[in-house]
């Protein structure tokens, strides 16, 4: 038997992830005080620069005593997660009359792995190596920063920004010993500009190659290093006491303003100076210095005058001084001044727009993009009525999250549970529940009030296996207690990902819906049904029609969207339909873009299902088209080889770049050549040979003006004919481009009109995000093409991390109101990620817990403010600067390698299983996100307790292994302890299966 392995703390690790939203959630019921506040305070950390009396030997090895006296930068954290690093690292820094030093000493369990040798001056190659990294902004009020790396071998590299052309002379050494390496670096003062110090940004950074590789650093970057915005701060002197409690600035709006400085840790009296700083671009200006005396333990306060201009950009650092030294200082943070308009929600729909189309204005869009199958059958497990407990005992199993139950039900029996919900830390505080039959059909859902308890009595249909679902979505963060009545019922242990694809899966859009969201755009085409004949054409409308009831039940309006392009079951739909001529000179299944016979065999032969539908399920939108799939599909992946011949193809009906890759079939030419009026020159069908013609006869420009009055047309008969059916119904295209290009002016002038606009689901938005820019260009540029267009700004939550609600939240929340709405990709990922799950393109940079939550956030905020647009004011008005994700993991990624486990336990609840005979152990894993102390796991197998002790940790795994007899038994555990918090168990080797009353016999 193994012992459980003891993991390092990380309790300071979820503290500060919590932390902002513990922040957030207390502000978004503000008081009259709080209500005009936006905090300026940054959680960059902060370290002091010792003074050296003397030079420390340059020699990697730290004995100097000088080091000894100097602050400790550490721990270090993920690069990309903020989670705390798994290697230990720290550094620290000090300055003389003529140099910068800096120590670094990294922890390395393994030196004789590492890879050494020189390399040439200056090599990118040491950053292949294990190697760390000194990010350097001498003066915090000015953009200039420096980057100076050294790798275990002592190679050297410097840039001043990204500009690697830049040089400087410095010194590094390096000093390696069994476990550990070291570094001392030494950076002249006059080369850096840093005369006389007195703020800087910093950062400390080390990349491990060993495998597990790791990347961390000092401050949290949730993503590249090169980002100014995450670097902590450097004060130059002694610590002092002496802290900002608190740097706010109240009613942000045009005009004067006033930022509010109250400080605290005051030991003795003493007078200070607060400054204040207004950075726009590379503009600096002072604002309100002020005087202020501090009484010794007393909190003081002082404001300071800000003067904001309508519509400008605005950074604003306040610093406190003493006797001419920096004693703290807050860096720049963003101000919104977006929220400092008087009147900043723009009236979203022309007068001429139907009322049915009026909840824009009112609501905004809140999208959410699906892709999922639901056809999977529901899991049946292995309970069954033969292996249940007579009699089985009313236990309460004390709970948290998502969690499903497996009820055995008899014919006519009801589903009969009490759930008891209990407060949790989430902005959304009911708990909520749901009923599914054996074929996965809702029979029941509801809420049960934080505090209430609530006796559920579902009616069933057929006798057989029913799942009850306790707190999926938003909810996903609450605990509860439930006690079912029905005799036989297991926890399902392996939950969530057992019910991916299957029915349960289409209820995530009631999740959405409760987190705030108004519409699901769920991709269709994913389905790959086929729909060329009648018979494929009725399974697709048996799977919409699903759809539409899934959304009809979920309270949400839906837009299903289909590809329209060459993915097989266009290709096959399309049939002898007219193909593109290209430069490729590839005749391929993909279609003239502009066919109007096309256009009708693929997309119409659909939205007519979808505009069918819409008449009995009112909670359908629109139809939506998402263009890219023109592209992508196997026949591209398997003729056009390079990268820039798929791209040409794409190019077809959108430039990339400078590819001018054009249709010049044999419709299009001729349609071209008749518009010009021009003689039809017997051009070969050769797409080389005709679009040097075209190009050469100066007639490009003509060429993409009369496909996009094709385009236009056709899309009109489209609109037309569905509207002819409802006229309610609109279009939205995930329209791939804004930029001023005939497919998307075709496709926008033909969907949309003034009295039913198009939506566009903008992806250009993907990883910019919100600015005030990003929207008014996208508006002006549906002025210009004389479209109507309602825009949403695409998050992708890859590049928009939830663990700061200024990241997301606030991203969701200002496209809202300063646009015209938002939409989030993938959704799907966020409900349905879990342990053994997909990475890579669709992964997000956080917990799905973590996402709900910022989805809450940013929906109630969202309200508030539309309520009382000129008087509310959110935490959310302050958008922070979208930290820099790297590009994706291309395979699985490290975010999805955390342990996830499947069952959520508090302390008195008891968990039963079965090991079954032929075992010679059972492994029992557990963990969570919260830090708890030092618990206690109490195992009991075949008889024999296990006191499993370990500090539940969040990132890594605590294990056992349990020898069981050879003929298998029963088991439980429970988690010793007083109340509060929970543990995630699982057990290998076990059936995970779960069942209350001293344990279910399974097969
Ligand atoms: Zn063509």
């Amino acid at each position: 038997m193994m012992m459980p392995t003891r993991t390092t703390p990380t309790r300071a690790a979820i503290t500060a992830l919590l932390l902002p939203f513990v922040a957030l959630s207390a502000q978004s019921v503000p008081s009259a005080q709080e209500a005009g506040l936006q905090s300026l305070l940054t959680d960059r950390p902060l370290l002091h620069v010792a003074r050296f009396q003397h030079a420390p030997q340059l020699d990697g090895g730290l004995n100097d005593s000088e080091w000894a006296d100097a602050q400790v930068a550490t721990p270090f954290w993920h690069f990309q997660t903020g989670a705390q690093s798994k290697h230990d690292t720290w550094a620290k820094i000090g300055l003389d009359e003529e140099a910068l030093y800096i120590a670094f000493r990294c922890a390395e369990a393994e030196m004789p792995k590492l890879t050494f040798g020189p390399l040439p001056p200056d090599s990118m190659s040491l950053f292949a190596r294990d190697h760390v990294e000194l990010f350097l902004m001498p003066d915090a009020l000015k953009p200039t920063f420096y980057h100076f790396s050294v790798d275990v071998a002592g190679n050297r590299h410097e840039e001043r920004g990204s500009d690697g052309s830049w040089g400087c002379d410095w010194e590094a050494a390096v000093h390696r010993e069994a476990g550990a390496w070291s570094v001392e670096m030494r950076i002249p003062r006059a080369k850096i500009g840093l005369d006389t110090p007195r703020l800087s940004l910093v950062n400390f950074c080390r990349t491990r190659r060993l495998e597990p590789q790791e990347t961390s650093a000092w401050s949290k970057t949730f993503g590249v290093f090169h980002n100014p915005t995450r670097f902590g701060r450097l004060v130059y002197g002694p610590p002092s006491d002496v802290r900002f409690a608190a740097v706010s600035l109240r009613q942000p709006r045009a005009g004067e303003n006033q930022v509010e400085v109250s400080v605290a840790g005051v030991k003795e009296p003493a007078l200070v100076r607060v400054r204040g700083y207004v950075l726009r671009g590379n503009e600096l200006s002072p604002f309100g210095a002020r005087e202020l005396r501090l009484r010794e333990g007393d909190e003081s306060s002082v404001s300071l005058p800000l003067r904001v201009e309508r519509d400008a950009k605005a950074r604003v650092a306040v610093v406190l001084e003493r006797d001419g030294r920096v004693l703290t200082f807050c860096d720049a943070a963003e101000v919104s001044l977006s929220g400092a308009k008087a009147t900043p929600i723009r009236k979203v729909l022309e007068p001429a727009a139907a009322p049915f189309m009026q909840w824009i204005d009112t609501d905004r869009l809140r999208g959410i993009s699906y892709g999922f199958g639901f056809t999977g059958a529901m899991p049946d497990g292995d309970l069954t009525k033969a292996d249940a407990p007579g009699g089985a005992t009313r236990e309460t199993l004390h709970l948290r999250g998502e969690s499903y139950f497996k009820v055995l039900v008899e014919e006519s029996e009801e589903i009969r549970f009490d759930v008891a919900a209990a407060a949790g830390d989430s902005p959304f505080t009911s708990s909520t529940y749901a009923v599914f039959g054996p074929e996965g059909k809702l029979l029941g859902k509801g809420l049960v009030e934080a505090g209430a308890t609530c006796g559920v009595r579902v009616p069933t249909e057929t006798a057989g296996m029913h799942t009850v679902l306790i707190n999926s979505g938003p909810a996903s963060w609450n605990p509860f207690s439930i006690t079912l009545r029905n005799t036989h019922w297991v926890l399902n242990a392996r939950g969530k990902s057992t019910y991916v694809h299957t029915p349960v899966s289409l209820h995530s859009l009631r999740d959405c819906k409760l987190a705030g969201f108004n519409v699901a755009l769920v991709a269709a085409w994913q389905w790959g049904i086929p729909f060329a004949d009648e018979e494929g054409l009725a399974t697709l409308n048996d799977m919409l029609e699903r759809l539409c009831q899934a959304a009809q039940d979920a309270g949400i309006k839906l837009i299903p969207y289909f590809g329209w392009g060459c993915a097989k079951t266009e290709s096959a739909a399309g049939g002898d339909h007219v193909r593109a001529l290209t430069r490729l000179s590839v005749r391929g299944p993909h279609p003239c873009p502009v066919s109007r016979e096309y256009w009708e065999r693929t997309f119409l032969r659909r939205a007519m299902l979808v505009a069918q539908l819409s008449k009995k399920y009112p909670c359908v939108l629109g139809i939506g088209l998402d263009p890219e799939s023109y592209y992508f599909g196997n026949w591209y992946n398997e003729h056009l080889e390079s990268a820039e011949e798929k791209g040409r193809a794409g190019a077809i009906y959108q430039p990339y770049g400078s590819s001018r890759e054009k249709c010049v079939c044999d419709e299009c030419l001729h349609g071209l050549l008749k518009s010009k009026g021009l003689p039809d020159p017997n051009l070969p069908e050769d797409g080389n040979v005709r679009f040097d013609w075209i190009a050469k006869e100066g007639l490009l420009d003509d060429l993409c003006a009369y496909q996009q009055a094709q385009l236009e047309a056709t899309t009109q008969i489209v609109r037309a004919r569905v509207q002819a059916v409802n006229p309610s119904l609109c279009f939205a295209g995930l329209l791939l481009t804004c930029a001023d290009n005939w497919f998307c002016r075709g496709l926008s002038r033909g969907l949309g009109t003034s009295r039913v606009p198009a939506l566009d689901f903008d992806e250009t938005t993907y990883t910019s995000g919100y600015s005030t820019d990003a929207v008014q260009t996208r508006l002006d540029r549906y002025e210009q093409w004389n479209a109507h267009v309602v825009h949403g700004g695409c998050l992708w939550g890859l590049k928009h991390p939830p663990h700061n609600p200024h990241f997301l939240a606030a991203q969701m929340y200002n496209f809202a109101l300063y646009g015209h709405g938002y939409w989030f990709w993938p959704g799907s990922m966020s409900v349905w990620r879990s342990a053994d799950e997909v990475a890579g393109y669709y992964s997000l940079s956080g917990y799905p817990e973590d996402y709900w939550k910022s989805f809450v956030v940013a929906n109630q905020e969202i309200d508030k403010r539309l309520a009382n647009p000129d008087t509310y004011r959110s935490p959310l008005d302050r958008l922070e600067e979208r930290p820099t994700i790297p590009e994706q993991p291309k395979e699985r990624n490290e975010w999805a390698e955390k342990p996830c486990y499947p069952v959520h336990m508090y302390p008195g609840t008891r968990l039963s299983f079965i090991v079954p005979a032929g075992r010679k152990s059972v492994r029992v894993e557990w963990g969570y996100r919260e830090t708890l102390g030092d618990r206690t796991l109490l195992v009991s197998v075949a008889g024999t307790e296990h006191h499993l002790s370990a500090t539940v940790e969040a990132e890594k795994a605590n294990r056992a292994e349990l020898d069981v007899p050879e003929g298998g038994c029963a088991g439980w555990v429970e988690l010793l302890g007083e109340a509060g918090g929970c543990v995630g168990v699982k057990l290998e080797g076990a059936k995970p299966f779960f069942g209350g009353g001293g344990g279910v016999k399974l097969r």
